[in-house]
């Protein structure tokens, strides 16, 4: 990663800093519900993100490249998944370091709240228990990585993607590393 690409993704990695921060204390606040552990792989799927997000970890690996990693089963698992681990861990997206903790919604019309959280942790508990403070407020981060994609999609290569625009995580195997 060169100067201008740290320029240009310091917004993202900032966001990136806060939310794994915030991943630290909700693991802290929430420890007796979890049961993440290394090995562990429902919630490691095939996604897509926005277009920022793509090209900050493919400039990270422009610099440290991922060794050759088997082709999936299916067109469902991650590309990055290998052997029940994520190969590309500290560069993992955004929605892969939620995993797992209370992901607090605004429903679709915008009436009230919705929790969401992995079928493997917190199968005891009560929903009055979560509130605004120990919760990932995730209407607010992913408004501020909207903001963050949509002025990053606005000056790359005359407007090859607009700000809805997503890429399959996959596709950083077909752009050069
Ligand atoms: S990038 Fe890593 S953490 Fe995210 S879904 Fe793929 S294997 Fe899981
Ligand atoms: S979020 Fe669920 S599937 Fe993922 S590691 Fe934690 S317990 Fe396992």
């Amino acid at each position: 990663m060169d100067q201008s690409d740290k320029d240009t993704f310091v917004p993202y990695y900032q966001l990136r800093t806060e939310i794994d921060a915030l991943s630290e204390s909700l693991e802290k606040q929430h420890q007796k519900h979890l049961n993440c552990k290394k090995g562990c792989d429902l919630c490691c799927m095939a996604i897509s993100v926005f277009p920022v997000e793509f090209y900050a970890i493919k400039a990270e690996f422009d610099k440290k490249p991922v060794a050759e990693l088997p082709v999936p089963q299916n067109d469902e698992d991650c590309r990055f998944l290998v052997d029940h681990s994520c190969a590309i861990y500290l560069s993992r997206p955004v929605i892969c370091r939620t995993h797992g903790l209370p992901l607090l919604y605004m429903s679709l019309d915008g009436d009230d709240y919705e929790l969401s959280c992995c079928e493997l942790n917190f199968t005891d508990f009560d929903f009055e228990d979560f509130d605004e403070e120990n919760t990932y407020p995730m209407d607010r981060i992913n408004s501020i990585l909207y903001q963050i994609n949509k002025k990053f999609v606005a000056g790359f290569e005359n407007g090859r993607y607009s700000e809805t625009d997503r890429i399959p995580l996959a596709d950083l195997f077909g752009s050069g590393f």
